[in-house]
């Protein structure tokens, strides 16, 4: 599985897309609301990954959750798969725990689904597909 993004946690995208554009020398290529999930996003290309930026879009979003208990900083780890339903059943099979029983539409026109960090050493990790 390679590493499809990281999904790093910001206040304010409005003064993290510039921030991230000099780091990385490189223009946000896209910007988009999961509302479902409550988050704004913003993507940059860095080589064969991606850097997604979240920013809370509700304070009941997860991200605005996370920012308050650790900061802002890195958030998720996303692993890019071929056939999310059989990595799902795989990983549950193995006794990971899946956050969501499902394949849900996560940003940038994929299928997501998020485990949870107790069983990953602390690490949320994102299995995604893109959508056929
Ligand atoms: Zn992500």
């Amino acid at each position: 599985m390679k590493i499809e993004h990281l999904g790093i946690a910001v206040k304010d995208l409005s003064a993290s897309i510039p921030l991230f554009e000099q780091l990385l020398n490189t223009p946000c290529y896209k910007t988009e609301e999961v509302a479902s999930e409550g988050v704004k996003t913003a993507f940059f290309h860095t080589g064969d990954s991606k850097i997604e930026l979240l920013e809370a879009s509700q304070d009941t979003s997860p991200i605005a959750k996370f920012i308050v208990k650790k900061g802002e900083g890195i958030h998720h780890i996303a692993f890019a798969v071929e056939h999310i339903e059989a990595e799902m059943k795989r990983l549950a099979a193995l006794g990971f725990e899946l956050l969501n029983e499902t394949p849900k539409n996560g940003a940038d026109n994929k299928l997501v689904c998020f485990l949870h960090p107790k069983g990953t050493n602390g690490v949320l990790v994102e299995l995604c597909q893109e959508k056929p």
